[in-house]
C-alpha cells in the first residue's frame, strides 16, 4: 500500500457488504462503513450482536463470506484477493492487551518497529512522553498499575503508525474509577497521532464520549450511523432509545 498516493478524502478504513455466517447463523449481515482522517468511528451494539467478528475480519484473522475491506482506498479482502494480517497496516488494541512480561516498556513499545536502533529509540521516547510514561521507560509492566500497563499497549499498537487502529472494548477491563479519566487520555493521544479509529464498544456512553461517527449495530446489521448527538436526539426506534437511555 506505501506508495500510493492517498488524500485526506480519501477513507482509511472502508467495508462494504461484509456478510459472515456462523453454522448458517448470520452474524454479521451486510454491514458497510467507513472511517476517514483523523476519526474515531464507534461500532457500538449489546453483547452478541457481531462487534468483535467484524473487527476480526477487518484485521484479517477471520475471512468474510462475502463483501470488501478496503485500507486507503487499495482492497485488503474480497471473497478471491487476501492480504494476510502483518501486511494490512492495521493496529490492534482488544481488552486482554497483554504486554510482553519479559521485555521491558521501550521494548514493548518498539516489538513492532522496525528501522535502525535510533529511529526505534526515537519513536518509542515519542509515544512514551505521549502518553506520559518516559519515566518508566526502562521498567518493566510488573512495576505498572493497570492503567499505565494500558497507556504503555497504546504506544505499543501506534508506534508503527498504522493507517487504522482497531480497538475492541480496549476499556472494559478497567475498574470505574480509571476509566473516564483513561478513556479522555486515550482520545488525546489518538488525535494527537492524527490516528483514524474503529473502535468497538457496548456502552453508549463511551460512544458519547469518545466518537466523532457512531454507528449503531443489532443482531449482525447497522440499524443507524451518524453523529452522537443526533443518534441520540432523534433514535431510529425504541430499541435504540432504550439502548441509550442510560446515559446521561
Ligand atoms: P460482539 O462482539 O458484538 O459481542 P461477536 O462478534 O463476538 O459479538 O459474536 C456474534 C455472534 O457470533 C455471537 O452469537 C457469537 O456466539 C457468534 N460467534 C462468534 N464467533 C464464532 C465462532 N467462531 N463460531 C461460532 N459462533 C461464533
Ligand atoms: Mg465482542
Amino acid at each position: 500500500m506505501r506508495g500510493i498516493q492517498v488524500s485526506d478524502t480519501t477513507p482509511r478504513l472502508e467495508i462494504r457488504n461484509l456478510m459472515r455466517q456462523f453454522d448458517g447463523r448470520m452474524v454479521v449481515n451486510d454491514v458497510s462503513l467507513t472511517v476517514m482522517p483523523g476519526q474515531v468511528t464507534c461500532l457500538l451494539g449489546p453483547s452478541g450482536c457481531g462487534k468483535s467478528t467484524t473487527l476480526r475480519m477487518i484485521a484479517g484473522v477471520d475471512m468474510q463470506d462475502s463483501g470488501e475491506i478496503y485500507v486507503d482506498g487499495s482492497l485488503v479482502c474480497d471473497t478471491v484477493f487476501r492480504i494476510p494480517p502483518e501486511r494490512r497496516s492495521v493496529g490492534l488494541m482488544f481488552q486482554d492487551f497483554a504486554l510482553f512480561p519479559h521485555l521491558s516498556v521501550a521494548e514493548n513499545v518498539a516489538f513492532g518497529l522496525s528501522g535502525s536502533k535510533e529511529e526505534k529509540r526515537a519513536r518509542v521516547e515519542e509515544l512514551l512522553s505521549r502518553v506520559n510514561l518516559l519515566r518508566f521507560i526502562d521498567e518493566y509492566p510488573h512495576n505498572l498499575s493497570g492503567g499505565e500497563q494500558q497507556r504503555v499497549a497504546l504506544a505499543r499498537a501506534l508506534a508503527p503508525r498504522p493507517r487504522i487502529m482497531l480497538m475492541d472494548e480496549p476499556f472494559s477491563g478497567l475498574d470505574n474509577r480509571l476509566r473516564d479519566e483513561i478513556r479522555d487520555s486515550t482520545l488525546e493521544v489518538l488525535k494527537s497521532e492524527g490516528s483514524a479509529v474503529l473502535l468497538v464498544t457496548h456502552e453508549p456512553e463511551e460512544a458519547m464520549r469518545m466518537a466523532d461517527e457512531i454507528a449503531l449495530m443489532r443482531d449482525g446489521k447497522i440499524v443507524q450511523q451518524g453523529a452522537p448527538y443526533n443518534i441520540y436526539n432523534s433514535p431510529v426506534d425504541l430499541n435504540a432509545a432504550q439502548f441509550f437511555s442510560d446515559v446521561n
